[in-house]
């Protein structure tokens, strides 16, 4: 489609820009709605030990839920918060709605040690966030040692403020902090060396590799995963490899000595009600 601009000719009218501007728009529009009508949610999802098949903690995952459009990945939503700067609000608010769901969860018996893992985007990285972060906490009586503050390179290349020295406080406050989509990005190793990292999570794409269909592939990715479990062992760092969505997968990392899983197979991001219910059915039966 052309459109006509006056004496300089036509000018390109390019209806893909004009629709994403558009969707974004819609975005932001859901976003401040969403903040005010108290629709953002933390759906958790489930990590296990490997070796004993007990649930360790659960990962929070941010979920705007439309009363029209039902549940939006985070994806997009993330996106446009983070122009905009929404991410601050949203990010307190899916906080504290999955603290709260960790206090709730802790009730139930084998639960109690349960540890609670938040995504936490560059944008966030304040000097307040230590304050705030632990005003939460105190209020519902949870320890900072059950926290686990997931990051990605994208906060370790922020420098404004200084982000290390935010989470260098946050550790020091007994937070856990863990390096999430590890092996994606261009300088994982060196992240290890210079901030205080608890726990490496091994991207999903590494996960799924197990079990490509090309050997070669499968033979590498197994020597990858089992160095990566070597260097989180000697730092003293937990390992959680991310995406586990097949029983042989699974199988795989078991035998490769990797610690703790998370994935589709073994249980999918749900909301505190369901997940609860769920606990309840199962704990019994697998604890004897
Ligand atoms: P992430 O932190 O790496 O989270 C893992 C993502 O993989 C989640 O997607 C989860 O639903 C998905 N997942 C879990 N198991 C499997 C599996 O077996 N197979 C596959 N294919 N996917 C699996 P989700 O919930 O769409 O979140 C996407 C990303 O958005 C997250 O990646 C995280 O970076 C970000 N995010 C989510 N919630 C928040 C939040 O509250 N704040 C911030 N700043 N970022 C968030
Ligand atoms: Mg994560
Ligand atoms: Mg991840
Ligand atoms: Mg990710």
């Amino acid at each position: 489609a052309r459109k006509h601009n006056g004496k300089n000719g036509t000018k390109l009218f390019d209806p893909v820009m004009a629709s994403l501007a558009q969707e974004r728009l819609k975005i932001e529009r859901y976003i401040e709605t969403g903040l005010s009508e108290d629709w953002f949610e933390a759906y958790l999802q489930p990590i296990f030990d490997l070796d004993s098949g007990r649930v360790a903690g659960f990962e929070a995952l941010m979920r705007l839920n439309h009363p029209d459009h039902g549940l939006l990945p985070p994806a997009d939503i993330i996106r446009v918060a983070e122009e905009t700067g929404s991410i601050k609000k949203i990010g307190a608010r899916v906080f504290e709605k999955a603290v709260a769901h960790l206090a709730r969860l802790s009730a139930l018996p084998g639960l109690e040690d349960t540890y609670l893992a938040v995504n936490v985007s560059p944008l966030q990285f304040s000097a307040e966030l230590p304050a705030t972060t632990f005003a939460v906490l105190m209020q519902w009586g949870i320890t900072p040692s059950r926290i686990v503050i997931e990051i990605t390179e994208a906060v370790l290349m922020h420098h404004s403020p200084d982000v290390r020295e935010v989470l260098e406080a946050m550790s020091a406050s007994g937070l856990k902090i863990a390096l999430d989509d590890f092996g994606t990005g261009y300088s994982s190793l060196s992240y290890l060396l210079h901030f205080p990292v608890d726990t490496i999570k091994i991207d999903q794409s590494f996960t799924r590799s197990l079990t490509d269909k090309d050997e070669a592939i499968r033979k590498r990715v197994r020597m990858l995963v089992t160095g990566i479990n070597t260097v989180a062992h000697e730092l003293h760092c937990r390992i959680i490899a991310e995406g586990i969505e097949t029983e042989e997968q699974l199988k795989e990392l078991r035998s490769m000595g990797v610690g703790f899983g998370q994935g589709f197979y073994l249980g999918r991001p749900q909301p505190v009600d369901t997940i609860e219910a769920e606990l309840q059915r199962t704990l019994p039966r697998s604890t004897v």
